[in-house]
Order: C-alpha cells, then structure tokens, then sequence
C-alpha cells in the first residue's frame, strides 16, 4: 500500500514566539530583558524594572496600561514585547471548610492544581505544583499514577499564587492580616527535580516589594533527591519537608521507589546538613497513615529513632483513597496512638485534618477526576453525534 503524504496543509511561516510572562522573571531577569527588548536604555533599567515589579508584585495588574507611574510609549514598547496575561482557569471549586482549589491551564494540555487551605500556617497555605504529573510513581499517590507532561516553568509557579490572590481579592499584596500566608510545595511534582524554576519563583514570591512571604513561610517538600538537598538549602533558604512515610529501606523502597537510589541513611544525613537548622527552622516530616502498613507502635518508636536529634516536627496525614488503590487509612485510635508516642518523645506531630474532601482536594484528583469528566462529555458528543 502507499501512502501519499498531504503538505499542502503544513505551514511555512516561522513559528510565533509566545511573548515572555514578565511575571515569571527574577529582578535581574526583568531588568535584563527590558534592555534586551530596548525598552529602556541600561542607565535606567534598575529604576524601570523596580516600578515594573511593584506593579506586577505589589499591585498585581495584568494590563501595562494600568501602571501609571510609566510613561504611555515604554507602556507601549512593554505591551510590544511582553505579556502578564493570567493562565485560564478551568476549574474553580470551594470546599464548604473553605478549601479553594483551582485547576489551571497555562498552555495547552498542561494544567496545574493549586490549592488553598485556610487556617494553616499563619492564615492560610497555598500548596503549589512544580510539575504536571510525576516521574516517581510512590505507591500511595494519586498523583504518581499520572505521567510526567514537564517541569513548570517559573511563570507558571508564580502563576499559582497570583491565582489564588486574585481569587481571595489580596492586591495589593498586604503586610498584615493576610489569608495566604504560607506557600508549599506538596502539590504535583518533585520540586527538587525542577529546582531552577522552583528557585526563581521563590525568589519572586518571597520579594519584599512584591507578594512578599517569607522564606520562613514557604516550605519545599522533597521525597528525597538527596544530591539536591543541600542545593536547595543553599539557593532557596527555605523550609524543608520530607515525604518520609516509612522508618527502614525495604518498606520506603515499595512506598517512595526513590528509597532504592537513596536509601534511608543517606536522606537522613542531608537532611541534618540542611542549612540553618534550629528550633526556628524545623524539618518537617511527612507521614502518611497507611492500615496495617507503616502505623504500628514499633513504626512509631522506629521513627523516634529515626529523626531523633533532628529539630522536627511530623505530620500525620490519614490517607485519602483513590479510585485503583489497595491501601486504606488507618483506624484513627492507630493514628492517634502512633503520634502519641511522638508526643510523649517531644515531637510535635499534628494529625492534618483531611480537607476539601467534597471538592477532591487531595493532590493529583481534581486533575484526574475532571479529565475523566471530559472524556465522558467528549464520548458523550461523539455517541450523540455518530
Ligand atoms: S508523592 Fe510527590 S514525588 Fe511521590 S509520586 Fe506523588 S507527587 Fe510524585
């Protein structure tokens, strides 16, 4: 058989270039490409990108039309050259706690979940992704289920919080009596295998003249890519979390297969070379509760052991089913006993109150779950078509 390929369809002209989101450049970045894009001449590039960033960081506008302090032919050239458009938002959903989630489309067939839990932290706790989809496959993830698409980039980071800001009405940025207080990285992704846009957006997000939250208040949460660890501490100055979840090698190679590439006592030894360390600067360890896996007393005890020495808190989170999964949460009498033991070692181990459950707010299921409702809409028309 032959085949006759039809070209009169393929296009010649030169691919468009998107226009750069300035909202996703670093300081030095915007300063640079305003000289790159003859916005302004370098003599005055420092003052121009420093009104530019109050504008897109302090007051969070989207239009250049809107800065008033800069003159209408560099609004002009701006427009040109640049975007800080907002991605589409897909989905929005408000749990009756509060809980917001968002399901966000930056670009075609990627689409992020961001989600805000009021009352954590300090007011509140935006947790961001840093990925679409994952390439680590832990066992009790939902997320781990979906195909890495790619790393986000730094727009696409800042993006979420800007999201969120806009949607809980928080431009311009305010100093006092916030709701998004704290940002975590815990959503898609493992961040430490993006760490360069990670880094530049914590950069953004923690710029005292722009969104402004402290690098106290933005925690990472790594598996354990333990030959990044010390990068990130040094780069980013921010909190460290780690998806722990198991106490030997055998149970966290099934749990996190990361384990097998870096076992228990090579995590254990960055994390105690995290920078900064103290009781201002604790790691936090995360723990999920899985029935007769990882929550007996003797787990717990192993855990003591395990962290012991380490400025620590660990959170206890029951586990979340999702549809396709063989393990189920633990009796919460078991949970409770298991951070009793904590406790009573002086560690400080809350039990996350499982959130936005009428709205599936646990990561990696507003993603699935609203594909599948597309997919069905889709086969629906097509069945109501044929
Ligand atoms: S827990 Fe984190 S690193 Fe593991 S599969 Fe899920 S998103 Fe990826």
């Amino acid at each position: 058989m032959s085949i006759t390929l039809d070209l009169s369809r393929v296009s010649n002209a030169p691919a468009v270039k998107a226009p750069v989101n300035l909202s996703g450049l670093t300081r030095a970045g915007l300063r640079q490409a305003l000289i790159d894009a003859g916005v302004c001449p370098p003599e005055k590039a420092k003052m121009r990108a420093s009104q530019v960033w109050s504008w897109i960081h302090h007051y969070g506008v989207t239009d250049f039309a809107a800065m008033s302090n800069v003159a209408k032919d560099m609004q002009a050239r701006l427009a040109e050259h640049f975007t800080l458009t907002r991605p589409e938002i897909v989905e929005r959903q408000v749990s009756k706690d509060g809980t917001r989630k968002w399901l966000i489309r930056t670009a075609p067939g990627i689409e992020i979940e961001t989600v805000y839990i009021p009352d954590v932290g300090r007011a509140g706790a935006l947790c961001v992704s840093s990925q679409v989809g994952c390439t680590l496959n832990c066992t009790f993830c939902h997320t781990g289920t979906q195909k890495l698409v790619r790393n986000l980039t730094a727009a696409e980071i800042v993006a979420q919080v800007q999201v969120a800001r806009d949607d809980l009405e928080e431009w311009p940025s305010p100093k006092e009596d916030r709701r998004l207080s704290n940002i975590v990285f815990m959503g898609m992704g493992e961040p430490l295998y993006n760490l360069d846009n990670v880094s530049d957006a914590i950069d953004i997000i923690s710029d005292n003249e722009g969104i402004a939250i402290s690098r106290r208040r933005i925690t990472v949460s790594t598996s354990g890519v333990v030959p990044m660890i010390p990068e990130l501490g040094e780069r980013t100055g921010t909190m460290l979390a780690i998806s722990l979840h198991a106490t030997n090698d055998p149970l966290r190679d099934v749990l996190v297969p990361l384990n097998k590439k870096y076992p228990l006592d090579q995590l254990m030894a960055a994390i105690r070379a995290y920078p900064g360390l103290g009781n201002a600067k604790r790691v936090t360890f995360e723990y999920v509760m899985l029935k007769g896996v990882n929550d007996s007393p003797e787990e717990a005890r192993a855990l003591v052991k395990l962290i012991q020495g380490i400025p620590a808190k660990v959170n206890l989170i029951p586990f979340n089913p999702w549809p396709g999964t063989d393990y189920q949460c633990s009796d919460w009498k078991t949970i409770e006993a298991f951070a009793a033991i904590l406790n009573r070692a002086g560690y400080a181990s809350p039990i996350r109150t499982p959130r936005g459950r009428d709205i599936l707010a646990a990561c990696g299921q507003l993603k699935s779950e609203s594909e599948k409702l597309r997919a069905s809409a889709i086969r629906k028309a097509e069945q109501a078509a044929a």
